[in-house]
């Protein structure tokens, strides 16, 4: 489904300040499974319960049972065609683009997108909750496969990814600065993210009445009416046509 009107690789050459709001589903294409689809977490028993906080302080066994199983799947996972394409329209020159992820997987960062504003964090570094030491989250790789919850061996306290949980709150000056990224934006892009984890959802409502709304999902959104275009299809076909 495509409505009339719609011409996003014009508004994109048109446009000076651009931001894409990404989520989950622009990572399908590179084998990584989201939460909401057909063949997404939710759908293999993998709940949220399994990514909230107060669960997590209270047994991260459960997380740390997911971890093992996903863990190869993040570090297997290449940039697709739409994290490239996101990465060379941010590198052309006159371009303010700005991407806003609710991703932990880092592959707009891999495709080569300067500042990426990581909303919910990412798994690239992890935290002791006892006495705050941060480690790179790949020096546990091997407790993590092993099925171990990771553990300081100093404190004994255990790790917890510096990615954002239910329950927890955002990191501050990232969600400030995505915020005022939409407020500035001409054009608004929101890619492959059902918009219903807040407040990353509400963004959205953020942008002026001049910004034009492209949204390209492979199902509805609650911004989908508002939009002056919905594309409901594959976000590597749709941004990048040619599939470079
Ligand atoms: P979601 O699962 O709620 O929604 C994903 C949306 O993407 C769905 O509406 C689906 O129809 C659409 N979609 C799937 N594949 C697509 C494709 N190839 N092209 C276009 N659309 C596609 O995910 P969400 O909205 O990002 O929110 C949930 C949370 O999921 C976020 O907080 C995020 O941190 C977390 N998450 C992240 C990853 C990752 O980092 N890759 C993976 C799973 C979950």
């Amino acid at each position: 489904m495509e409505s009339s009107a719609c011409n996003p690789a014009a508004w994109m050459a048109a446009a000076r300040r651009i931001v894409f709001l990404t989520g989950a589903g622009i990572s399908t294409e590179s084998g990584i499974p989201d939460f909401r689809s057909e063949t997404g977490l939710y759908a293999n028993r993998i709940g949220p319960e399994i990514f909230d906080l107060h669960a997590f302080l209270a047994d991260p066994t459960p997380f740390y049972r997911f971890a093992r199983r996903f863990l190869p799947i993040l570090e297997a996972a290449q940039p697709n065609a739409a994290h490239r394409a996101i990465a060379r329209l941010a590198r052309m020159p006159g371009k303010e683009v700005s991407v806003i992820t609710q991703n932990i997987d880092t592959l707009h960062q891999a495709a080569g997108t300067p500042a990426v504003l990581a909303i919910h964090g990412n798994i690239e570094r992890s935290h002791c909750l006892r006495c705050g030491t941060q480690v790179p989250t790949r020096s546990l790789r091997s407790a993590i496969l092993r099925g171990e919850c990771p553990r300081h061996p100093g404190c004994g306290g255990i790790f917890k990814p510096d990615i954002v949980f239910f329950g927890e709150p955002l990191p501050a000056e990232v969600f400030a600065a995505a915020e005022a990224a939409v407020r500035a934006a001409d054009l608004l892009v929101v890619v492959g993210t059902s918009l219903t984890v807040q407040p990353a959802a509400g963004l959205p409502l953020l942008r002026s009445p001049q910004c034009r709304t492209l949204v390209i999902n492979r199902s509805e959104t609650w911004l989908d009416p508002e939009a002056d275009c919905v594309i409901r299809g594959s976000a590597g076909k749709h941004l990048d046509p040619g599939g470079v």
